[in-house]
């Protein structure tokens, strides 16, 4: 569960082409990683994976149905938004069970399930505070709590810890690493920040302009850029 196909995907604003034609297959378990220059297309592209945006030409595929006509919340994706999303008046376990409460799940399910989240992030000792009483990192593991909790077959992050400080985004980097290895879902993570992609990724997509410039493993891109944009843009020698 959580295999992602994009077949020639496009998007247009009006008569502006912001995705030019995507082609990409992710695997089952995959951490895979956007990357490019602002404007380039990434957060449009993932919130057309997750229904957020409508796809103009092409389809999108979750576990090899076509899933490009359904609406968010039939296809199984979580997008875990930036922690300022929580709710400022509900605690870490509301903001967490919510998702669940609204979808109509029996309140002693719902708190199972909410205990088992704040385990697998640590948030047990802060179930009762509000938002503003915690700091970013833990912030931002409520928001990641908030989506756990619906067993997604696959996590969409955009740029999660860019509104974090330098030390706080290291130490979200690692939980976010750690999470990927327990849970083992598909996560689809965009950012502009090289280290990140470079740490994180199985697989880095390269965009440039609505287009793949290149897709691999960290390795080949540093190795192996095949054009002056992307060793640049990965900060390889060549
Ligand atoms: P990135 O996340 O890589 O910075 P975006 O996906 O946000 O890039 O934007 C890609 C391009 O699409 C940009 O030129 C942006 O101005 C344009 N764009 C994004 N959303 C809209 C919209 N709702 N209407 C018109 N143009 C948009
Ligand atoms: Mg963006």
């Amino acid at each position: 569960m959580g295999s992602i196909a994009l077949k020639s995907v496009e998007k247009w604003f009006g008569d502006v082409q912001v995705i030019k034609g995507i082609d990409l297959e992710i695997a089952e378990g995959e951490f895979i990683i956007f990357v490019g220059p602002s404007g380039c297309g990434k957060s449009t592209l993932l919130r057309m994976i997750a229904g957020l945006e409508e796809t103009s030409r092409g389809q999108i595929m979750i576990d090899d149905r076509d899933a490009t006509a359904e609406p968010p919340a039939k296809r199984g994706l979580a997008m875990v938004f930036q922690s300022y999303a929580l709710y400022p008046h509900m605690s870490v376990r509301d903001n967490v069970g919510f998702p669940l409460k609204s979808a109509g799940m029996p309140a002693d399910e719902v708190t199972a399930k909410v205990d088992e989240a704040a385990r697998v992030l640590k948030l047990d000792a802060y179930m009762d505070r509000r938002p503003k009483d915690l700091s970013g990192g833990q912030r931002q593991r409520v928001a990641i709590g908030r989506s756990i909790v619906r067993d997604p077959t696959a996590f969409l992050f955009d740029e999660p810890l860019s509104n974090l400080d330098a030390a706080l985004r290291v130490e979200m980097r690692y939980e976010i690493a750690k999470l990927h290895q327990t849970l083992k879902s598909t996560m689809i993570y965009v950012t502009h920040d090289q280290v990140e992609a470079m740490t994180l990724a199985d697989r880095i997509v390269v965009l440039d302009g609505g287009r793949i410039a290149q897709v691999g493993s960290p390795r080949e891109l540093y190795e192996k850029p095949e054009n002056l944009f992307v060793a640049q843009f990965i900060g390889s020698p060549k």
